[in-house]
């Protein structure tokens, strides 16, 4: 490609909106533009770089035995119902009507409408086992775009379900796809963890998410300091282990007593009230579920693990109780609501709190609280669970050695989904014995938008991108210095030739600048490899070759130009630690 025939509109300046790396140098180095909220224009070199990315993940696919298929956007809500997922799905799923007034969806994930080609096609065993995948736009209403092409409401995803004739089937299916997204992420050239996962509003029973380590992150992981046991977890999945106890219902513990804590609304402010350590206290936080109260406790030093709430308690929409629905259940302002004689049927405790232990909790009236608390006897709990969020000093739960944090980004999804969608759509086959039975499921989604944005988290320096050289937008850059010298332009003319010939993903800079744009814009968009032109190399038979990864250069010859770049090539895909 000549860059004077092309369009990659580089910006000067940083754009304001761009909190994390890979955003900022996304839009500096033109390849994304903003339309709105969420939304993004990708221009030449995004696309690029997003296509070649689809290619490995596609060619892993196939490799696997997946097939590709494409499916509409647009889907129509009657499926949504069969699953109950158009409540479930909340306020992510975009809705539309037509001018029928019938309900659509613009496609966030496609389970429904896969099953729906699936259930209606396949009628025999011998049908099976069959996955089916697409790589195409999704979009969800995210509650907070950022990050660009991060956490996009319009993005691009690989998406592939499989069906099996039983569980023995999906297990096989669901480790071939594991091992495909491994080889997919090492192709692609990326530092990256799988790790046990929650399975979200996706469903089923059993997931890793393929995170790529970057201090970015919006995800935390807890990984076991011990590389022989290997846990690892994403902190809204990580169980905490051995919290549990005995809560006998003769307890050792004194009847409660209402204490005085005037003003008192914080965990750090009825300890220093009380002199008690946030350990003592057990804190009570109010939900909406589908509009009705939930409570849930922990200890005051830990934090609710939302998503292990919602995993128990079930329902659509949950929300924190709004101040009006604290006062209502509590009859107290907010900061003082407790579980004993609290107006909420549904009360959920986490295991370190069943233990024979007097807490300190809210009163349910202003500036009080009370002692000597205890969940198995003055309160009817629904059930003790682990419901907190594991912290750094916990062991890890598989072994009990220590575990640490570290922060991903989530690039892949594999999920085992049983018969949740086949049972609630009818997604029956016949055996070999005649018999009708539910196909066996597995969904399998790629970022492949953000994988893009993630290269760049785990590349980049002061000048810019640097991609690998399997998912850049073009592998290498010749920067042509001849200006005026016309012996420098017919050279690099022929450079240009006999590389495109070559069939090497060449970007040819013939624009007239000055070196120092040219070296600038290169070095912002990341091209692995730059093939340097000017005058005096010409005179002295050189070129130069620099690695934009290391910012080492080399000279190569110009006689016999091209064995030397295909050796210098080849040395820098090794570097990065891709096979060409
Ligand atoms: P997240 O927790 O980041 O919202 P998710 O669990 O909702 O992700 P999945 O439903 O598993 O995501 O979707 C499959 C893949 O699609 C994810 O692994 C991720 O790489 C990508 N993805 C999901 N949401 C977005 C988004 N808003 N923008 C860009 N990529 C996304
Ligand atoms: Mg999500």
């Amino acid at each position: 490609m000549r860059l004077s025939r092309y369009y990659i509109p580089t910006l000067k300046e940083d754009p304001a909106d761009a909190e994390v790396v890979s955003h900022r140098l996304l839009m500096r180095a033109g390849m994304i533009r903003k339309l709105t909220s969420g939304i993004y224009v990708y221009l030449p070199n995004g696309l690029r770089a997003i296509e070649k990315v689809g290619q490995i993940v596609r060619e892993e696919m196939n490799r696997a035995g997946a097939i590709e298929i494409s499916m509409p956007m647009v889907q129509p809500a009657d499926l949504w119902e069969e699953t109950g997922r158009w409540g479930y799905y909340g306020k992510e799923l975009l809705r539309m009507k037509d001018r029928h007034g019938r309900e659509y969806c613009l496609g966030p994930t496609h389970e429904e409408v896969i099953t729906d080609l699936v259930r209606g096609e396949v009628r025999s065993y011998k049908q099976l086992p069959i996955n089916l995948y697409q790589i195409q736009t999704k979009f969800r209403d995210e509650v907070r775009p950022r990050f660009g092409l991060m956490r996009g409401r319009e993005f691009i995803m690989k998406d592939a379900y499989s069906f099996d004739a039983d569980e023995a089937g999906a297990e096989k299916s669901y480790t071939g796809m594991y091992e495909a997204y491994s080889n997919a992420f090492k192709r692609i050239g990326l530092v990256f963890r799988a790790v046990q996962a929650d399975s979200g509003a996706i469903g089923g029973d059993f997931s890793h998410e393929f995170m790529v380590l970057a201090d970015t992150g919006e995800d935390t992981i807890a990984v076991c300091q011990d590389a022989g046991c290997g846990f690892a977890a994403n902190l809204e999945k990580a169980k905490v282990a051995g919290s549990g106890g005995q809560c006998p219902a003769q307890t050792s513990v004194a009847a409660p007593e209402e204490v005085a804590t005037p003003g008192a609304h914080t965990v750090d402010e009825v300890c220093a009230f009380l002199k008690v350590e946030s350990s003592a206290i057990a804190k009570t936080l109010l939900f909406s579920v589908d509009g009705e109260p939930v409570a849930a406790l922990v200890r005051g030093d830990r934090e609710l693990n939302d998503v292990k709430l919602r995993n128990i308690i079930g329902g659509n929409d949950i929300e924190m109780a709004s101040p009006e629905q604290v006062k209502e259940w509590s009859s107290a302002p907010v900061g003082f609501a407790g579980p004993v004689e609290l107006k909420v049927k549904r009360i959920f405790a986490d295991l370190e709190l069943q233990r024979d232990q007097g807490w300190v909790v809210g009163a349910n009236k202003g500036d009080a609280h009370l002692k000597n608390v205890h969940l198995g006897r003055d309160v009817q709990v629904e059930a003790f669970a682990d419901l907190r969020v594991i912290t750094e000093s916990d062991p890890c739960p598989e072994c009990g050695k220590a575990i640490s944090f570290t922060k991903g980004i989530e690039v892949g999804h594999v999920f085992k989904l049983g018969t949740k969608y086949s049972k609630a759509m009818n997604a029956t086959f016949l055996d070999e014995n005649g018999k009708d039975k539910f196909m066996v499921m597995g969904c399998y989604g790629i970022g492949v938008s953000r994988i893009v944005a993630s290269a760049i988290e785990q590349n980049n320096d002061e000048h810019g991108a640097v991609f690998p050289p399997s998912i850049a937008p073009f592998e290498a850059c010749l920067i042509s210095l001849g200006g005026k010298d016309q012996a420098v332009t017919d050279k690099a003319e022929e450079l240009y030739a006999e590389l495109l010939a070559e069939g090497i993903d060449i970007l040819y800079d013939d624009r007239n600048e000055r070196p120092g744009v040219k070296f600038a814009d290169a070095d912002l968009s990341g091209y692995p490899m730059q093939l340097v032109l000017g005058g005096k190399g010409l005179k002295n038979g050189i070129i130069e070759a620099k690695d934009r990864k290391t910012g080492e250069r080399i000279e190569l010859p110009l006689d016999g130009f091209l064995g030397a770049f295909k050796m210098w090539r080849a040395s820098i895909w090794q570097a990065w630690g891709l096979a060409l």
